[in-house]
Parts: C-alpha cells; structure tokens; sequence
C-alpha cells in the first residue's frame, strides 16, 4: 500500500456507512457498497446524513450497488452481518490485486476463517471496535459509540500495512490501537456478546436490567464462564475475572438495547451462529460441554424459524 489508500466498504449498513462516513470526511477516498438499493441510491443523491451527539450532518460519500464497477482497492473493509460475510467476499473478489487487505471489525467469530478460505491469510487483518451505530432508515444513521478500535495480524506481526490502516482510522477520528494479541481481544468482545446479547433479547431486557434481575445474572455468569473455560482451552489470553469486566461493560451501556434485541424486535435473523453458535461449535472441537450455550442458541434458533 502507497501512502494513499483506496478503501471499499462492503456492507454500508450502521456500521459501514459509519466508518465510510467519518473517512470521507477526513479526506480518504472510500466507496460504500451495498446490495440495499434504496439506500445506496439515497446515499448517491442526498448524501449520508449521520446523527452525532444530537446534531445531523450530511455526507457526500461515493456509493454503489455494484462492486465490479470500482476497479481495484488497497483496503477492502468487511462489515456486513456475520452471515453474510461468505458471499460479501465473494462478491469483493474483483477488488483485489496481490496487496490488497481484507480488514473485518465484524462481531463474533468465524468472519476470520471466511474471508482467508477466499482470498488467504496474508491478505486479511482482524480487528474488534468499540465504536456503535444504528441505521435509522435509507442513508440515514446514528453514531452511537466512541469505543477504541483495535487492529492486528492474524500472526502478530507489527506491520506497516496495519500501522498504515490504523493511522487513517486516527485521522478520521476513530481512536484506533494496534494488537500484537487481536484474537485475544476478538474474544473479549466475544465474552460480552456471548454473556448479554442472546439473554437480552430473549428476555426483551435493556443491558443493565440483566444485572439487575438475580435469575438473569446467574445466567450471564453461567453463559460467559463457559466461553471463557472454551477461550482458555483454545490458549486464548485472559485478563482476571472477566466475569467482573463483562459486567462493567453492561453496566457502562445500562441504557441501551443490544443489537441481537433489536434485531428480534424486528423479526430479523440474528448473528447467534457467529455468538453463543460459535461457543457451542468450538466447544464440541474440544469436547467440553457447554449447555447454558447450547441452550440459548436453540432458543433463538426456534424464535427466528417463527419469523
Ligand atoms: P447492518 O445490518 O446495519 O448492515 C449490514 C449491511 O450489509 C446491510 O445494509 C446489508 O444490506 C449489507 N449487505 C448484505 N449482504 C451484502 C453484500 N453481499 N454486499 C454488500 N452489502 C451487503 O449491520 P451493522 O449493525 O452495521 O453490523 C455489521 C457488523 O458489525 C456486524 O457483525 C455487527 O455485529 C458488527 N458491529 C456492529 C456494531 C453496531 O453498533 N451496529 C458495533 C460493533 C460491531
């Protein structure tokens, strides 16, 4: 990569249209990619209007339903739903040539293995984000977390390209780290997910109300220690009790829905598979049991079939 960068964005949802947003703003030359045409078309010819701390902007960023028409890119940034993410690279695979990035700051686990299946592993860059969005409508969303975002390689490695990724992030305003660690830190949001999301949507709780009920925060301590005791397993780093830290986590986004609530509110698919599914698929690998796990994806499965 070159000092500047190309960067498309697959999937300009919440997210998506979130990171597009704030690097368009600070001079990069980004495109949004998306398979929503209503949106896309918005996007094109009104602009992105993104709501930040109660005031609304608008964005003029480059947007297209069609990937194929965009040439080749330095940074291809996955950020659609983890079930998506198998076709999304697929469709970006007309985007690269031999330097090209593969950058997911997806939820969950198994994006990792997605994108290297397609383009291998010395093009792809795993990261987690602390930052939050909400899709308000066609080219219309909320910023609604300033979390910091960290990047690494999947082998460790400090390298120029990671540090180069991170430097644009900086520059957008999107506090950014670098990790010689990033799996260990994958799963440390996967702790939080796997604990608070799947129990909040089922219960139709807010976050802080998790730990407010006994009955579901034996729950949430039952849920995440079996992830960690899975996470040790695969030799995962982990920092002491992080029981403790997924809870001052809720505790610090008491107010808010969890996307996996949101998205059964809507009647939507949820990332379960990518969560408490992933739990479940790591822990039969290594043979151990994880019941409170396996339990709440079934539950979630059998509410989405009702949809
Ligand atoms: P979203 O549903 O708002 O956006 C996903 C977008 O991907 C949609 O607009 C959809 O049309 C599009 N899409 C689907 N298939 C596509 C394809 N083949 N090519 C191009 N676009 C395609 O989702 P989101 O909330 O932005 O979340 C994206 C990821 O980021 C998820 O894994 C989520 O867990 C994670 N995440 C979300 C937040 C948040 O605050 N929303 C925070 C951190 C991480």
């Amino acid at each position: 990569m070159g000092d500047k960068m190309k960067t498309v964005i697959m999937g300009a949802g919440a997210m998506g249209s979130l990171f597009g947003g704030l690097l368009t703003l600070s001079g990069e030359e980004v495109w949004l990619t998306d398979i929503w045409k209503d949106h896309i078309d918005t996007i094109r010819s009104k602009g992105l209007t993104m709501e930040e701390r109660g005031k609304a902007q608008t964005i003029h960023v480059n947007a297209t339903t069609d990937a194929a028409s965009l040439g080749k890119a330095d940074l291809v940034l996955i950020f659609v739903k983890t079930y998506h993410t198998e076709k999304a690279v697929s469709d970006a695979l007309v985007l690269q040539d031999e330097n090209t990035v593969f950058l997911t700051l997806q939820n969950g686990l198994g994006n990792e293995e997605a994108i290297c299946k397609q383009v291998g592993r010395k093009k792809v860059v795993l990261g987690v984000t602390g930052q939050g969005a909400t899709l308000l409508g066609p080219g219309h969303i909320r910023h609604a977390g300033w979390g910091k975002t960290y990047l690494g390689e999947l082998d460790g490695r400090m390298t120029d390209r990671v540090n180069q990724i991170a430097r644009i992030f900086q520059k957008a305003g999107i506090e950014t780290g670098v990790s010689s660690h990033i799996h260990d830190l994958v799963w440390e949001k996967l702790f939080v997910n796997a604990g608070l999301n799947a129990l909040a949507a089922i219960t139709g709780l807010k976050n802080g109300e998790i730990l407010d009920h006994p009955e579901t925060l034996r729950l949430l301590e039952a849920l995440v220690s079996e992830t960690v005791e899975v996470a040790k397993r695969k030799g995962i780093q982990i920092e002491t009790s992080p029981i403790e830290k997924v809870k001052a986590v809720i505790e610090a986004t008491r107010e808010n829905r969890c996307s996996m609530g949101q998205d059964l509110d809507r009647k939507r698919r949820t990332e379960i598979d990518a969560i408490n599914g992933a739990v479940v698929r790591e822990a039969e690998r290594l043979g151990i049991s994880v019941p409170y796990n396996q339990m709440i994806t079934h539950l979630i499965k059998v509410i989405e079939k009702r949809f």
